[in-house]
């Protein structure tokens, strides 16, 4: 993991992850489920929040279900929880039949390819499940997307696979959209097309369709950003608690005349005399280079003694800059809140014409981490 050979006073950014808040967030996600149960997304590290101490916090307060990208993702999950049911979205990669066997993974098969080649492991390696019954996989639907998954016709060309392993979920995936006709058309197709699979269960929902009243939840949801404190649904305030909180540290400060640039920059100058702040935060700590210069977006703050001070000037790999004219008695060590309570996730991404997610996962890699309440 990223921070275990970063000491916290070598560190520029700290990234604070506030499992509480996770657990929080799982919980009430779950009381939104009703009948069906909220399993949590652990791709990509958990978000970039740190697979180990995210899945533990979840397993402990009951989680059950873990989704992940890579069937090395899933192994990792495995160590972590060895009872919970572990899906792995990628599907099956070639000659990794015996890691799912090995770690009693369910490879979410999404094409024809996919099933022959679990079926033909299946059938010839003799592997079966820790009780003796058949090796379980789930099934990635196409219902509309035209990426992963099983389109109708395929179903009907791989039906002599399926009896080769048990079929344990069928998974579709919904639009990003506030189009509730198309979300309705996709809902008809799923159903059509789980009436092959009588009895098993069936997940369609993300964060965002969780919060969506007209759609039906089925058995089991997929929830991840919101999870993490992302705003499943945008536009409305965030019900989700905060979970992650950056900081950087000022390792310089300086008086601008008026009319001097920043680095290299061509767009921003100063309008009068300013006063700026170097923080030891850039592009290789997940800063968005769209923050500044980018007639688009509203541009990135932090928050510098409770003031928001924007970005200027190019964003850094390594660093970046603050105005920090409004803020008094700023000395070099001090740190400055770039993510946290007072500008959440969502606004940070949206400040640079971003998604949350994808601001979201660049953050932790350079980053100290450290677990406690923000
Ligand atoms: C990532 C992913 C999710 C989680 O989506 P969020 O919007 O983060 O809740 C659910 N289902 C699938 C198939 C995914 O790949």
């Amino acid at each position: 993991m990223p921070s275990d050979h970063i000491l916290s006073y070598e560190a520029g950014t700290v990234l604070t992850v506030d499992l509480e808040a996770l657990v929080a967030n799982w919980r009430s996600l779950q009381a939104v489920c009703g009948e069906a149960e909220c399993g949590a997304v652990v791709k990509a590290d958990a978000y970039g929040l740190g697979l180990g101490p995210v899945v533990t916090a979840l397993a402990a307060a009951g989680c059950k279900t873990f989704f992940v990208g890579h069937v090395f993702e899933g192994r990792d999950v495995r160590t972590l929880a060895p009872e919970a049911t572990i899906y792995v979205l990628n599907g099956l990669r070639p000659r990794t039949g015996h890691i799912f066997a090995d770690h009693a993974l369910r490879p979410v098969l999404c094409s024809v390819p996919d099933m022959e080649d679990f079926g033909q492991f299946c059938a010839t390696s003799g592997r079966r499940w820790p009780d003796g019954s058949k090796l379980k996989a789930g099934l990635h639907l196409d219902i509309g997307l035209n990426r992963l998954g099983l389109g109708p016709y395929d179903l009907e060309r791989a039906d002599h696979l399926a009896p080769l392993f048990d079929v344990t979920l069928v998974l579709g995936e919904l639009a990003r959209t506030e189009d509730i006709c198309r979300a309705e058309r996709q809902i008809e197709v799923f159903d059509r097309m789980r009436e092959r699979f009588p009895g098993c269960p069936a997940s369609i929902a993300n964060s965002a369709a969780l919060f969506r009243d007209e759609t039906p939840l089925y058995d089991l949801v997929r929830a991840g950003y919101a999870l993490y404190g992302g705003n499943p649904v945008p536009g409305r305030a965030n019900p989700m608690r905060p979970v992650v909180k950056l900081e950087a540290q000022i390792i310089a400060l300086r008086i601008l005349e008026p009319g001097a640039r920043v680095g290299d920059s061509p767009g921003w100058r100063a309008g009068g005399p300013r006063r700026i702040a170097m923080i030891a935060a850039g592009l290789g700590d997940g800063i968005p280079a769209a923050f500044t210069d980018n007639p688009r977006a509203a541009g990135g703050i932090a928050i510098v003694q409770g003031k928001p001070c924007p970005y200027v000037g190019t964003i850094g790999m390594d660093h970046s800059v603050l105005d920090v004219t409004d803020a008094t008695y700023l000395e070099r060590g001090e740190w400055v809140e770039l993510i946290g309570k007072r500008l959440q996730i969502d606004d940070f991404a949206a400040r640079a014409g971003r998604s949350g997610p994808e601001v979201l996962v660049h953050l932790g890699r350079r980053c100290y981490r450290r677990y406690q309440k923000i």
